[in-house]
């Protein structure tokens, strides 16, 4: 069954041609949908038929040193965005509210917004505690916004980064709930997916897909989950 494959590279890597050439080495045909989300300084160098971006502000003109608005990012096709990543809440203080403010703009240019939710970062913690908080996560990011609108990716903050990815049976525990308690369209699940336990992944009935950190910045392990 075709997937939706989200690569967030991330800050990586260093320079234009490397990004380049990574984006190069993707291959470009997949019975999946694959996006590419190359950090914002690469986003109009990189050649590849699907970008997202990583993060968006608020606002959308004005007097906002730094920032990059959604209706930028729709004026060069960017037809994605993730939001509320864990490491924009814990790194930057992004709260529920200001991420929901950005789901709302992004809709309004028309941009799938792809909302991170996850919590515990221990395997324990999350299985006492995961449900509350990602409710609220969900009920306070979702406020005023269709959920069939949005890509929800489920990721756990212990299993990112950490080669110790949450089992595909709680992933699709996680993708059920979401989807028959806050009518969510999409869910993806992310945390150290890699080209060995992908397809354990794309198996689960409610699972739509992965977020892909660290592999996709290997081609050859991307380019096998893609290729799956
Ligand atoms: C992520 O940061 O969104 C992620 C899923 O990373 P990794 O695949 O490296 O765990």
């Amino acid at each position: 069954m075709s997937k939706l494959i989200v690569a967030n590279w991330k800050l990586n890597p260093l320079t234009a041609s490397e990004a380049q050439t990574l984006a190069e080495s993707i291959n470009p045909i997949s019975k999946h949908e694959v996006v590419l989300c190359p950090p914002m300084a690469f986003l109009n160098l990189v050649k590849y038929h699907n970008l997202g971006a990583q993060d968006c502000s608020v606002e959308i003109k004005g007097a906002y040193t730094g920032q990059v608005s959604a209706a930028q990012l729709a004026s060069i096709g960017i037809d994605y965005c993730i939001v509320g990543h864990s490491e924009r809440r814990m790194g930057q203080g992004e709260t529920d509210a200001l991420i929901n403010q950005k789901i709302k703009t992004l809709l309004e240019y028309k941009i799938t917004p792809i909302l991170c939710i996850g919590y515990g970062t221990t395997v324990e913690q999350d299985e006492l505690e995961v449900v509350d908080v990602l409710k609220q996560q969900i009920i306070d990011g979702l406020a005023e916004v269709d959920p069939k609108k949005v890509v929800v990716a489920y990721e756990p903050v212990w299993a990112i980064g950490t080669k110790k990815a949450a089992s595909p049976e709680h992933a699709e525990q996680i993708a059920l709930y979401l989807k028959t308690k806050h009518q969510v369209g999409k869910v993806l699940y992310g945390g150290s997916v890699n080209s060995t336990n992908a397809q354990s992944f794309f198996e689960q009935h409610h699972v739509d897909g992965a977020l892909i950190g660290g592999a996709s910045l290997l081609a050859d392990d991307f380019n096998k989950i893609i290729e799956l």
